[in-house]
């Protein structure tokens, strides 16, 4: 029997904290604005994982996981302009029609469109996969420059662009000392966007002794503390009573109540972690601090600035990369992403 080529590997949200690699009908054009894309590397998110454990309700059983991807461009619809078959292209985490009231401000997270928002790998088919169908490729897929290599690309639809929205709305000015908790995936990249704003002092609260060592390896101006003794830094540091502004990206037990503890009075607080479980905002507690707090889900409609950024040499997100995998060992690298061993921060995966 010769191999269907209609047929693909999908690596699919089968059941709660089931995932598994199946076959799959090859995705086809279903709108005029739809593109479909080879891809040519992908990656796993903490995104993917919060699927696998149930905490992402809007996830639909079935569908194909994974929202972090790079590929080349294989067909696309009759009114998709920025970009044509054979492009090599990021695709962004997030579907957005470009047209309604949030996507023309900016926001495009909050994308009205019925497919708006976080739909690829949570509620349509995803990337971890040998193709994708990506709806509104105008939008979502941006041309790779010649000159860069897919694993210089491939966080930028994603955690890249996550961390880059961070840092711009978090209104970073060159005096300020900024707080960011959680040196994971996502904090690293929302370090290197902070970075680019230049503010004077930037401390980074991580609990793992090898993600610190990380940091302080290939980010050697930036103090790393530990989160039993960050409270205490912050005091200690900063003539203000804290940080000017905090980025909490951690998302852990304890670590919301730390990022505003260590925000001095009328700091801004962005909450870029993605919870498992609901927080306290102890109010009475907070009173009269005045702060500001920003919350989570990135709008990724800076990647093409990203891009240039990349091109430029200004950030490089390929130590990030730490292990490689094969699509069909994919359950092998989730295996070891989501224990967190052998020292992974991020793992690439190669149909
Ligand atoms: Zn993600
Ligand atoms: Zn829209």
């Amino acid at each position: 029997m010769t191999k269907n080529t209609k047929v693909m590997l999908a690596y699919t949200y089968i059941s709660h904290g089931k995932f598994e690699l199946i076959d799959k009908p090859k995705p086809e054009l279903q709108s005029p604005r739809d593109a479909i894309v080879r891809i040519t590397l992908g990656s796993i998110c903490t995104s993917d994982l919060h699927i696998k454990h149930g905490s992402v309700p809007r996830a639909v059983p079935g569908i194909t996981v994974g929202h972090e991807m790079v590929g080349v461009v294989e067909e696309v619809g009759s009114e998709v302009r920025s970009v044509k078959a054979g492009d090599r292209v990021t695709v962004n985490v997030e579907t957005f029609c470009g047209e309604c009231f949030f996507c023309k401000n900016g926001f495009v997270n909050n994308c009205t469109d019925p497919n708006g928002g976080w739909a690829l790998g949570c509620r349509i088919d995803g990337g971890q996969a040998e193709y994708v169908r990506v709806p509104y490729a105008d939008q979502g897929l941006n041309r790779i420059p010649d000159s860069m290599s897919d694993e210089q690309a491939l966080f930028v639809g994603d955690v890249l662009a996550t961390g880059f929205w961070a840092a711009r709305i978090s209104e970073i000015k060159p005096d300020d000392t900024v707080l960011i908790i959680g040196a994971g995936p996502t904090g690293i990249c929302t370090l290197l966007c902070v970075m680019l704003k230049q503010p004077k002092h930037i401390i980074v609260c991580e609990k793992s002794p090898e993600r610190a060592r990380f940091v302080r390896e290939h980010y050697p101006s930036v103090e790393v503390v530990a989160p039993e003794d960050c409270a205490a830094t912050m005091r200690q540091k900063c003539e203000r009573g804290g940080a000017d502004v905090v980025l909490e990206v951690a998302g852990a037990e304890d670590t919301f109540r730390l990022a505003w503890e260590c925000a001095r009075p009328n700091a801004i607080v962005t909450v870029v972690a993605l919870y498992d479980k609901p927080q306290m905002l102890p109010l009475p507690e907070m009173y009269g601090k005045n702060l500001t707090f920003k919350t989570g889900g990135v709008d990724g409609c800076d990647c093409a600035e990203i891009l240039s950024l990349i091109e430029a040499g200004k950030i490089d997100t390929t130590p990030l990369i730490t292990h490689r995998y094969k699509l069909a060992d994919i359950a092998e690298a989730y295996h070891l992403f989501e224990n967190k061993l052998d020292g992974v921060i991020k793992v690439a995966v190669e149909p």
